[in-house]
């Protein structure tokens, strides 16, 4: 008994007053769910987001947001296996649905971490460093990212319902804006499923997730200037979207991820008795039959040289005859059926355009060899390979969204280039080659046209992650028919969310305005070195300047013998007079950093626990014999760890020499405790 799928909206499960249109299993085509947004409140849904879910959001450092990520990831790696089941419905493995399901939560992991060790705790970023704007060091210029009052709407393809979702929800929600999903209709059943447990856990703050079930309706219309759409499905639709008016003047940002013709190319150098030949081979079939090929990654255009085209050609064969495919439950089948009938029809038409100028070399589009499963109630097609004719162009123009790849020859590398240009732009390629000169004309090359590429050699292979799987870590998207649009690659796609604005202030306005020490802004000693201060007591502008001290000889001598850096700048007098930038001798900068840390530290036990590194460290002017050097530290900004009675502190730290000249600057970082009784 088939149920009619929900939306989520305002903080209750909507379901359409009418039936719905019937979703199939692709297997045995049995209905599996009805799908209908009619009866939607968009409106509602949309001030929801705004009203509830972004100021929820927005109230938590990405910190606390991060931490929500990495609880919601555990809380569906214990309830996946209705996912996987799911999964099963629309076609897919159990190998397949691993890649969705858990490289969906794995993506969460991902953010959670990346947003702890690389996000500040705090609701705003600062991009780089003050930039100084007037001589006289008071007016100065920071970048800053801070969170929109929007909302993050994102519409899915069929393929990936849970990574696709969950690789847009986790940096969308780090950057504290509220998510409207609208899955695919296809596999719609399995982004509700996915939806449901989300928020029956609990654990993300009511109106950071709506989800709708069906078609998007008036959705786009309700969108503004801070609301945003990421869109990943074919280039037809992203064509549809971009002329949407809310889009094409409402000021409504869309990033695309459409369709894309990846090419893998076999480097010249490659020969037959080379392990480069059969990791090429191997990776193009993997692309061909993961997902049954219906991945935007998947390898399209199988680029090789033309002396070695017959014993490629011949490769492949022999490796997709070993390709069983039928009912996906079964684990001796390594391939599904495609999501729908009407997905395969798509294949077969696309099969017969790309055939004018390309010929079969292997499968039948129309007569699937099928086991355990019923080849004309499912949406079975096998892995089908063509092998281009010269000058066909259709491997360039069409996409066959299927288990459907076509070999195409080339003269030498600025060819491979070209070729591999044809494809307009795409997410990814891969370059198989175990010479440097190759991989880097190559990639070179390549790299206009992609959003990422793969150089693959018997020395990566046993690491690689494969050329079809986008990362978490790593920038997902790619130029021209790809969309031109980027997602993922750590960090960055938070920070797409949100927007840069450059504040041009005081450095005390700027400091009040970051909550971050600004150079330039006010110091403050009150009399207790702030090394006896805890978290709680220390003030972002707390200083400490020391009296100066004489660097000698002696000094410079002792440092060198007890570290065993003699370089003649420090112990040969006449070696260092030659020198064009010292004259004569001068101290280690690292003598100089550990002399400046000796003038500033309050020995004492007391709240300041550890020193866990320097950032920034720069040696401005070179120090001499009988130069006086000293310290001025302050307190840049305080970060109380969320899971820990301590926190981090960073200092600004500025040594100088006896003319007042900065000598280094640099940030020591150190961790200090929240509370201390003296
Ligand atoms: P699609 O037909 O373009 O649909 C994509 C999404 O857009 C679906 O959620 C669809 O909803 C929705 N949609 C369709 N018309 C819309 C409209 N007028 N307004 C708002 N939303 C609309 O693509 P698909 O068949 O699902 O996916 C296959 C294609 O996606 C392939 O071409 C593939 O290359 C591409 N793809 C790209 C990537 C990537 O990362 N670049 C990843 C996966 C797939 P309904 O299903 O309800 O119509």
């Amino acid at each position: 008994m088939s149920t009619l799928l929900e939306s989520y909206v305002a903080g209750r499960w909507h379901a359409a007053p009418d039936e719905g249109r019937p979703l199939l299993d692709a297997t045995t085509g049995d209905e599996v769910a009805r799908v209908s947004s009619n009866g939607l409140d968009v409106p509602a849904m949309v001030a929801y987001a705004r009203e509830v879910g972004g100021p929820a959001l927005r109230s938590l450092t990405f910190h606390e947001r991060a931490g929500l990520l990495k609880a919601l990831a555990k809380h569906l790696g214990a309830e996946k296996d209705l996912l996987y089941d799911l999964s099963a419905r629309a076609g897919a493995t159990r190998r397949d649905a691993a890649i969705d399901v858990d490289g969906g939560i794995g993506t969460l992991f991902s953010y959670a971490s990346k947003g702890t060790r690389e996000l500040p705790n705090d609701t705003i970023v600062l991009d780089g460093p003050p930039e100084p704007l007037g001589k006289g060091g008071t007016f100065v210029g920071q970048h800053l990212f801070t969170s929109r009052p929007g909302v993050a709407v994102q519409i899915n393809a069929f393929n990936f319902p849970a990574w696709g979702m969950l690789e847009k929800l986790a940096p969308a929600f780090l950057a504290g804006l509220p998510t409207v999903v609208k899955p695919a209709s296809p596999t719609a059943y399995v982004a509700e499923a996915l939806v449901r447990q989300i928020i029956e856990s609990g654990l993300l703050p009511e109106g950071a997730l709506q989800l709708v079930c069906g078609d998007a309706g008036t959705l786009l219309y309700e969108l503004g200037p801070q609301d945003s759409v990421a869109f990943t499905g074919s280039a037809h639709t992203a064509n549809v979207l971009r002329d949407h008016p809310s889009i094409a003047t409402g000021g409504v940002r869309l990033n695309v991820e459409a369709d894309s013709l990846n090419c893998s190319i076999l480097g010249p150098d490659v020969t037959e008795d080379a392990p480069e030949l059969d990791l090429f081979v191997k990776g193009v079939v993997t692309e061909m039959t993961a997902k049954a090929g219906q991945k935007c990654t998947a390898i399209r255009r199988v680029l090789v040289p033309e002396p070695m085209a017959a014993t490629v050609v011949e490769a492949l064969r022999e490796r997709l005859s070993r390709v069983s495919v039928g009912d996906p439950t079964d684990p001796d089948v390594r391939m599904g059926p495609l999501v729908s009938l009407a997905q395969r029809d798509e294949v077969r038409k696309a099969v017969e355009a790309l055939r004018s100028t390309a010929d079969v070399v292997f499968g039948d589009p129309d007569h699937p060899e099928v086991t355990g499963a019923d080849a004309e109630r499912g949406a079975f097609l096998g892995p089908v390979l063509l092998h281009a004719r010269r000058g066909a162009t259709e491997p360039h123009d069409v996409e066959p969204f299927g288990p459907v790849s076509t070999v195409l020859t080339y003269d030498d590398l600025d060819d491979a280039v070209a070729l591999a240009a044809r494809g307009r732009g795409s997410l990814a390629g891969s370059i198989v080659t175990h010479d440097p000169d190759v991989a880097r004309t190559l990639t070179l090359g390549l790299a206009p046209w992609h959003g990422r590429l793969l150089v693959l050699d018997r020395d990566d292979a046993g690491e690689s992650t494969g050329h079809g799987s986008p990362l978490p870590v790593l920038v997902h998207g790619g130029p021209g028919r790809a969309g031109g649009g980027e997602e993922l690659g750590g960090v960055r796609a938070v920070l797409h969310h949100m927007q840069r604005t450059a504040v041009q202030a005081s450095p005390d306005m700027l400091t009040a305005i970051t909550g971050r020490w600004t150079t330039g802004a006010a110091r403050r000693d009150d009399g207790t070195h702030p090394f006896r201060k805890s978290l709680a007591d220390l003030h972002i502008g707390d200083t400490i300047a020391s009296e100066p001290r004489t660097v000698t000889r002696e000094d410079i001598d002792r440092f060198a013998a007890l570290t065993g850096d003699t370089f003649y700048a420090h112990t040969d007098e006449e070696a260092a007079a030659a020198n064009p930038l010292f004259g004569g001798i001068v101290a280690h900068g690292y003598l100089v950093v550990s002399l400046a840390a000796g003038l500033f530290v309050d020995p004492d036990p007391g709240p300041v626990l550890a020193n866990f590194g320097v950032d920034n460290l720069r040696f401005l002017t070179p120090v001499k014999a009988d130069d006086a050097i000293a310290v001025t530290l302050t307190v840049k900004q305080v970060t109380p760890r969320a899971n820990a009675d301590y926190g981090e502190v960073r200092w600004d730290a500025v040594v100088t020499n006896a003319e007042g000249a900065p000598v280094a600057t640099y940030d020591v970082l150190t961790l200090v405790a929240k509370s201390w009784d003296a």
